[in-house]
């Protein structure tokens, strides 16, 4: 049993694309419908303005909305991971999860007629590979691993680093945390 979730160190954010391209590339998405996108706004007050790009993606909610609201199980929790996972088989596109979801993560799939979001490329994880996002990450910004391991580097850099999830008021426990 493991709890798996992310760090992304936006310090370190090349802002490069990389992991959305590496996403596109695996899942053979079409172009834009990356389960990463890069997010761009401004922070701060005149003069001290300044842009920050935020990587987002599925946050791997604990208490996923998303699954509350799918009618066929075909997005659920799984308890191996503690990841929340697609059945596309059972995926019948009615689209209340990307209602659901505050955080804008799932994508309508056109082509397929179902809902497509980031899984933690979990066949790549099962295989003893890191997601495909974290491999590809030129400024070294993401770190994977499990979040129930105090010792894991992933935990431990969250501690080290206090990063923080997105809108954590929501209650929805996301697994993904940023430092800002
Ligand atoms: S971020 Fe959205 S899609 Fe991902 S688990 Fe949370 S509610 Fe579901
Ligand atoms: S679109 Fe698919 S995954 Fe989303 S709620 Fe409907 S059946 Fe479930």
């Amino acid at each position: 049993m493991a709890r798996y979730g992310m760090l992304i160190d936006l310090t370190m954010c090349a802002q490069c694309s990389a992991c959305t391209v590496a996403c596109e590339t695996l899942y053979r998405l079409p172009p834009g419908e990356s389960g990463v996108h890069l997010r761009s706004f401004e922070t701060g007050r005149f003069p001290a303005v300044r842009r920050v790009t935020l990587p987002v993606q599925c946050m791997q909610c604990q208490d996923p909305p998303c699954v509350k609201v799918c009618p066929t199980g075909a997005t659920y929790q799984d308890p191996e991971t503690g990841t929340v996972q697609m059945d596309y088989q059972r995926c019948v596109g009615c689209r209340y999860c990307m209602t659901a979801c505050p955080y804008g993560a799932r994508q309508f799939d056109e082509a397929q007629g179902t809902v497509a979001k980031c899984i933690f490329c979990t066949g790549r994880v099962k295989q003893g590979l890191q997601p495909a996002c974290v491999e590809t990450c030129i400024g070294h910004a993401r770190i994977f691993g499990d979040l129930d391991d105090p010792g894991s580097e992933v935990s431990r850099a969250i501690a080290e680093r206090h990063a923080l999830p997105l809108r954590p008021d929501l209650g929805t426990r996301p697994s993904v945390y940023y430092v800002f």
